[in-house]
């Protein structure tokens, strides 16, 4: 199956084309890197691999703030270790030198643990004929491989395999109602007792493209816990970091406020709760709507979209046909306008209240801005009235 016995090809570590793993080994730590490690690893070798994928999670990592891969990469990052990346897409080797890197972590040559990140979803080659999907060089008898077979090959060893992205979480859009390529997710292939060498779980950083820095501040907390500088972040029962998918996307969302009072967009473009355009917020589990997308900006609901529940193991299925309305909303919409509408018109009663000190009662506004002047009516000077006694038995208090 692998190619090890076989010869061994050989790199010149200063060749700027020979394996990352080849040349990491040259590599010493600046004095302003090595003041920063804190912990007994120095570097980790973080081997990305791919499936059914359309590259984004790689975008939404690049794009990431908290921290920059750059930093990680550059070992600038207090208390964790340098991270030496082999990515398939931005490796300077290519071919058998890059799969070179691959076969040293089985081999284990590589002088650093390594973690394995898998974008996109793992493709069942048995489905593929005489070929295969995603093939990812050859060994050295000439038998191709894929990448699901270094998946296979490289899990068992790696301190921690992290699935970036719902097609690598749970099989995604690949995976989707006929599913021609076997597309699974990377848990569901490893199965449920896989652990890895230190004894990890599958990680889930779900989402279609995954919010970059989700997956920058898991990867920097599970470093943290290899380096035996903190506890193993917490994750729910499916392999998800808590403090990120713990919360609906509707309890964060700038635009709960509208939902709460009962008032709906009707069209794109407006600035109010999206539910009846279709959102899915309410239900989906993701922190988009706090974090945004990328340094905070952007992020569905923010820029007007709504929520279609790219991050749930039922996406794409069951969240089918998008942009069409989810089947609770005439009950909780309805609820909403009932009662948030009559909580809406409670508070712009008080709100007129408190729009006004105690010297202006009974005048007219002293602003030279005010249009006209309005003075509240009996019924609302009543509820003031009430208000305000009921206010004062609790200063009272
Ligand atoms: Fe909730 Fe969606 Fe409305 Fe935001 S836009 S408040 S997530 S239903």
């Amino acid at each position: 199956m692998s190619d090890m016995g076989a010869a061994r090809p050989s790199y010149d570590p200063q060749d700027p084309f020979a394996p990352t793993a080849v040349r990491s080994m040259l590599q010493i730590a600046s004095p302003a890197e090595a003041g920063l490690r804190m912990g007994p690893i120095e570097k980790i070798y973080l081997i990305w691999l791919a499936g059914g994928s359309c590259d984004g999670c790689t975008v939404a990592v690049v794009a990431a703030t908290q921290p920059p891969v750059e930093k990680l990469i550059a070992g600038l990052v207090p208390g964790l270790p340098r991270v030496e990346l082999i990515h398939p897409g931005v490796a300077l080797e290519a071919g058998a030198a890059f799969t070179e890197n691959l076969a040293m972590a089985e081999r284990g040559e590589l002088d650093a643990p390594y973690l394995i990140v898998w974008e996109g979803s793992v493709f069942e080659n048995d489905s593929s004929g005489e070929g295969a999907f995603y093939r990812l060089g050859q060994d050295r008898d000439g038998r191709t491989t894929s990448s699901t077979e270094w998946l296979s090959r490289l899990a068992p060893n790696a301190a921690a395999v992290v699935a970036i992205g719902s097609c690598a979480a749970w099989g995604g859009i690949p995976a989707a109602q006929g599913n021609v390529t076997g597309s699974v997710g990377v848990m569901d292939f490893l199965e449920r007792d896989y652990r890895s060498a230190l004894g990890v779980p599958v990680v889930n950083i779900p989402g279609c493209s995954p919010v970059g820095d989700n997956f920058m501040e898991t990867a920097a907390g599970v470093l943290l816990f290899l380096q035996g500088m903190g506890p193993l972040p917490e994750f729910d029962e499916l392999g998800r970091p808590v403090w990120i998918f713990g919360e609906t996307v509707h309890r964060r969302c700038p635009r709960g406020g509208y939902y709460e009072e009962g008032i709906f967009a009707e069209a794109y473009g407006e600035k109010e709760c999206l539910v009846e355009l279709g959102c899915w917020g309410p239900v989906v589990q993701c922190n988009i709507s706090e974090r945004g997308m990328v340094n905070g900006i952007g992020g569905c609901m923010n820029i007007g979209g709504i929520c279609i529940g790219c991050t749930m193991p039922g996406f794409p299925d069951k969240f089918a046909p998008f942009y069409a309305v989810p089947p609770g909303t005439l009950v909780s919409a309805t609820t909403s306008r009932v009662f948030g509408g009559f909580i809406r018109r409670m508070r712009g009663v008080t709100q007129q209240d408190k729009n006004i000190t105690g010297r202006w009662e009974g005048k007219d506004k002293p602003s030279g801005w005010a249009r006209f002047q309005s003075r509240p009516t009996k019924s609302a000077k009543l509820v003031h009235k009430l208000y305000r006694a009921y206010q004062n038995t609790k200063i009272g208090n």
